[in-house]
């Protein structure tokens, strides 16, 4: 699921003409983007190489490289991405009804609220597991990081969950309803995308007692461990 990250790549941020393409004429001009494609980006996979901040400081749009380069307009949701660069978390709440989300929706999903425009709102750097995968298989971008923890994660106050890496644990030790903290990497490291921070346990928890169930997955992990040592 994780987009490489560049982080060898130098960051450049600069001024920008008009483009020609007038497809987008209606929005916000674009003339600031931000580039950190690494040098000759031969690997075919996903790379994070730029992102750009509308005129407004409102749009936000991604440059991904995959075999070639797309740009992804995040529209709407652009307040997401761009206070993962700051390392915030940011979600929407309908103010009828008080349903909340990350990732955001622009319209509540109840049906009495009518699609209801929801009001932007940040939430804590907490979360709860409501489910969780242990991969021991991944695209290469995540090779190394096998075997990982996928985790479905509510953010406190949100109805929904949202997926990352779950990291500083075993394989075998994750729980229903454990408690987590999120965690970004440094800033001079973050591309705006969710892969700008990951799940760890909250402060003070401790993985439960053996199980069989448990014993049964880092038995079938070990494997995994020993493969990936001998990765280059
Ligand atoms: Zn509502």
């Amino acid at each position: 699921m994780a987009a490489k990250k560049a982080k060898t790549a130098r960051r450049e941020t600069k001024e920008v003409k008009d483009p020609k393409d007038k497809a987008f004429d209606k929005g916000p001009g674009f003339h600031r983007q931000t580039w950190f494609r690494p040098e000759g980006v031969d690997e075919p996979g996903l790379a994070f190489v730029g992102y750009e901040i509308a005129d407004n400081d409102e749009n936000f749009n991604q440059f991904l490289h995959y075999d070639q380069l797309y740009t992804i307009r995040h529209g709407q949701n652009s307040r997401f991405f761009r206070n993962l660069l700051k390392g915030k978390l940011m979600g929407t709440k309908c103010p009828k009804c008080g349903a909340a989300w990350v990732p955001p929706r622009t319209n509540c999903w109840d049906i009495d609220c009518d699609l209801q425009e929801t009001k932007w709102v940040e939430f804590p750097l907490k979360a709860k597991v409501h489910t969780w995968t242990v991969a021991g298989w991944s695209g290469r971008s995540s090779l190394k990081k096998l075997p990982f923890v996928l985790a479905y994660a509510k953010i406190e106050g949100s109805t929904v969950a949202i997926a990352n890496y779950l990291q500083g644990i075993k394989p075998w030790e994750a729980e229903f309803d454990m408690p987590l903290k999120v965690v970004f990497v440094p800033e001079n490291e973050r591309v705006g995308a969710v892969t700008d921070f990951h799940f760890e346990p909250a402060d003070g928890w401790k993985p439960g007692p053996m199980t069989p169930e448990k014993e049964r997955i880092k038995k079938l992990v070990e494997p995994i461990y020993e493969w990936v040592k001998t990765l280059k």
